[in-house]
């Protein structure tokens, strides 16, 4: 409960409001080492005068200086772009989900995902977050409940509110930041979730009442997910984004794309999968919805060797392609252990070798749309520019040129303007992306 006065203030002024919120801009380091020291002033024995760092002035510091932070969406506050998913600690000893939260707090992770509905897993996350509710934003589910030992979704409102009490009281708390409308991908779904009278009128009514700070959707279907986007009563959207299920159809039942049979039958496939789940993100992107990346490891599958998607990743690679596509702001693999939570947490450290994910080629579907992946395998570019980023913010900015497509331009060092058409990238590009033409477009889309 509150806001003990130490450490990174989460939780909002005015309750509902979001707003008074401390953020974390980049260049993080230094506007982070300045926030810091007024902090770490305010809360402990620390001052810029004296010598006399305290243990956790230090313990501080480093947790912060981690973590590199993005914009969550509309929400305006600054969270790591490593995360945290729980559902695989839902069976998980107490000793177990203290130790996997502390190493993700200690290591700067702000922001976990809490959709499971049985007591005994909110019990325990309520007991690993205490003395610590400060430092983390909790997404919660509207929507998930449990019976007779077994979770279900329900859009009964009673019901909702009822496990969404039982959630604040478990967790001891009195707020949650993400109030996430939980696992909506059927249209008849999203509009009985949608329409008046139904959970999102609840969700709204709890976060007026303070109890919720946001509202953000999950889903895993690209047709219902467009139409949260382009509502504008979503904050963020949570959605699996991994090169797996990125050839798929896009409105692929989530039960059927667990199953392997599927992508066996995708040989010879059209490349519109890709453009369709692409088309999703750069909407996000343009309409400032925050993507928190759900099953970055496309629920393991990408670390077995001979995998039905022919595409074998480590968990750095994968993180930095879900990192890299439009509009994510996070990812929150789902870590069961304390080695799980170190695996991603390396990929704060990883090099650019240790996070190249242009091994997804060997998937023919990669090859066959030959547009731009945004994995700057082609690096470096001679004059500078940072060619994936660059084509992103062009692809994004096709679909539509709004103040944050600029503006993320704009802090490009390098313009696309500059590019020599000298072609050395062109033979380092796995996926026979036409750079030149990218940069002239970028030139075309933005104007320098
Ligand atoms: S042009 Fe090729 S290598 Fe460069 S970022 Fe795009 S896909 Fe990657
Ligand atoms: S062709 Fe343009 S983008 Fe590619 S390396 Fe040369 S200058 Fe850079």
């Amino acid at each position: 409960m509150g806001t003990p006065g130490t450490g990174l203030r989460l939780l909002p002024k005015k309750r509902g409001a979001g707003g008074g919120l401390p953020t974390i801009k980049e260049p993080y380091r230094i506007e982070l080492s300045a926030r810091l020291f007024k902090l770490s002033a305010q809360s402990t024995s620390f001052t810029s005068t004296s010598t006399s760092y305290t243990l956790k002035s230090l313990k501080i510091v480093k947790r912060l200086l981690l973590m590199k932070c993005r914009t969550l969406g509309k929400t305006g506050i600054e969270v790591g772009i490593v995360s945290l998913g729980a559902e695989h600690l839902e069976h998980a000893p107490r000793d177990t989900v203290i130790s996997v939260v502390d190493e993700a707090l200690n290591n700067g992770v702000n922001y976990i995902d809490l959709f499971m509905a049985s007591p005994g897993v909110r019990d325990n996350f309520g007991i690993a977050f205490k003395n610590r509710r400060h430092q983390v934003m909790i997404a919660g589910h509207l929507g998930a409940a449990y019976k007779d030992g077994q979770y279900y979704r329900t859009r009964d409102k009673s019901i909702g509110e009822a496990f969404f009490y039982d959630l604040l009281r478990r967790l001891q708390t009195d707020y949650i930041d993400m109030l996430m409308l939980h696992y909506i991908d059927e249209p008849a779904d999203y509009d009985v979730v949608f329409s008046a009278g139904g959970v999102l009128e609840l969700a709204k009514r709890l976060q007026k009442e303070g109890k919720a700070r946001f509202i953000g959707m999950s889903s895993h279907r690209v047709p219902s997910s467009l139409k949260a986007v382009a509502s504008g009563h979503i904050d963020v959207l949570m959605y699996p984004v991994n090169p797996a299920f990125d050839t798929l159809p896009g409105n692929m039942p989530w039960e059927v794309t667990k199953k392997d049979e599927w992508y066996k039958q995708l040989g010879g496939y059209t490349t519109k999968p890709v453009i369709e789940r692409r088309e999703l993100y750069h909407a996000c992107a343009i309409n400032n919805v925050g993507i928190i990346a759900m099953k970055p490891y496309a629920a393991g599958r990408l670390f077995k060797p001979g995998n039905v998607s022919s595409i074998v990743l480590t968990p750095v690679q994968c993180l930095h392609y879900a990192l890299s596509q439009p509009g994510v702001c996070t990812v929150v693999p789902g870590c069961k252990t304390v080695p799980e939570m170190k695996a991603a947490l390396a990929y704060l450290k990883g090099t650019d070798e240790e996070k190249d994910y242009s091994a997804i080629n060997v998937n023919a579907l990669w090859k066959l749309q030959g547009s731009c992946m945004y994995c700057n395998h082609c690096l470096p570019c001679l004059v500078g520019i940072d060619i994936g980023t660059t084509t992103r913010l062009a692809d994004t900015a096709a679909y539509g040129k709004d103040k944050n497509v600029i503006s993320q331009y704009e802090d490009l060092i390098v313009k696309a303007s500059e590019c020599t058409q000298c072609g050395a990238c062109l033979e380092r590009c796995p996926f026979d992306v036409d750079v030149i033409a990218n940069m002239s477009k970028a030139v075309d889309v933005f104007g320098k």
